[in-house]
């Protein structure tokens, strides 16, 4: 059995995958607010009361909203404060007598959709969220590569690209990011920085959904907005493309309803790649809420 856990700011929640990688077991918990001992607790108990019910010892996998520090295995991550700077996965493993797995939830999310049955042959998978980020990750061959220090797909904090500068015009915006930075592609390309940009040029908050709406109904501001978004996506995804050539991308995330993305992005594509490349499957998230569990127990699938 694998077993995934979806730690976030708010509630836990636990899936149980038998070998056929169905899920045969759901739970949510709330998440202890900042006391370390009671998130210890609620796992651990979670993973006992599975492993009795199924009677085996199931494999634990754990998603997060951060990373392990690649030095000292502390966790990192500011939304969940009782995890924050604390040996998670050595002192779960003590508690339990067997490894787990801890990865970030962006990798899990890669990693749910490149298991999904009609990728599972697909030598690699890069997944993004298009939400509140900009979120990715990159699974080769049914893992997940996740670098030296644990930050490969942390691709909202790649700078926009000078062609992408030049497309956004006189009144380029330079957004500052949360990691200090400026001009990360989080800020632009994220359900947020459509929201940002658009406040930008027209001076008003409009919700991501609405200016959809609009756009839809031939609004022209939104069109231009549209317009103006999609080709920035377009660049700034070619040069992902260029540095990682995967055989499928999935998106994940609000705008990844906006079903315009899937006919535009192959067709605006070729001419921000090398004319060697051809523009890979794009393709809409399946698993969605329910990739972060999926993927964080698929962290421990044995590949061959
Ligand atoms: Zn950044």
């Amino acid at each position: 059995m694998y077993y995934g856990f979806d730690v976030g700011g708010t509630k836990i929640e636990f899936g149980a995958f038998n070998e056929q990688l169905e899920r045969v077991a759901t739970e949510r918990v709330p998440t202890p607010g900042d006391d370390y001992e009671a998130l210890i607790e609620t796992l651990v108990t979670l993973i006992q009361k599975a492993d009795e019910r199924f009677q085996c010892t199931g494999k634990v996998g754990i998603g997060i909203p951060g990373m392990e520090d690649a030095e000292n295995g502390t966790v990192l991550t500011s939304n969940i404060p009782a995890a924050k700077g604390r040996h998670l996965r050595r002192d779960l493993e003590s508690r339990l007598g067997r490894t787990v797995s801890i990865d970030n939830d962006a990798n899990c999310f890669a990693l749910s959709e490149a298991w999904d049955e009609a990728l599972r042959d697909e030598p690699s998978v890069l997944g993004l969220i298009l939400g509140t980020g900009f979120g990715g990750g990159l699974v080769f061959n049914g893992k997940v590569f996740s670098g030296k220090n644990h930050v490969a797909g942390e691709l909202g904090h790649t700078r926009l690209p000078i062609d992408a500068w030049f497309h956004l015009g006189d009144k380029a915006p330079l957004f500052q990011c949360g990691c200090d930075n400026k001009g990360c592609i989080d800020n632009y390309l994220s359900g947020r920085g459509f929201e940002q940009l658009y406040a930008h040029y027209f001076g008003e908050k409009v919700p991501a959904v609405e200016i959809i709406q609009q756009y839809n109904q031939g609004e022209a501001k939104a069109v231009e907005h549209v317009e103006r978004f999609v080709e920035l996506l377009a660049i700034c995804l070619g040069n992902l493309l260029t540095g990682l050539d995967p055989h499928v991308v999935v998106l994940g995330g609000g705008l990844s309803n906006f079903e315009l993305l899937y006919d535009e992005l192959p067709k605006r594509l070729p001419k921000h790649l090398l004319s060697v490349a051809r523009v890979p499957k794009i393709i809409k998230a399946k698993h969605g809420d329910a990739g972060g569990v999926r993927g964080a127990a698929f962290l421990n699938i044995e590949t061959a």
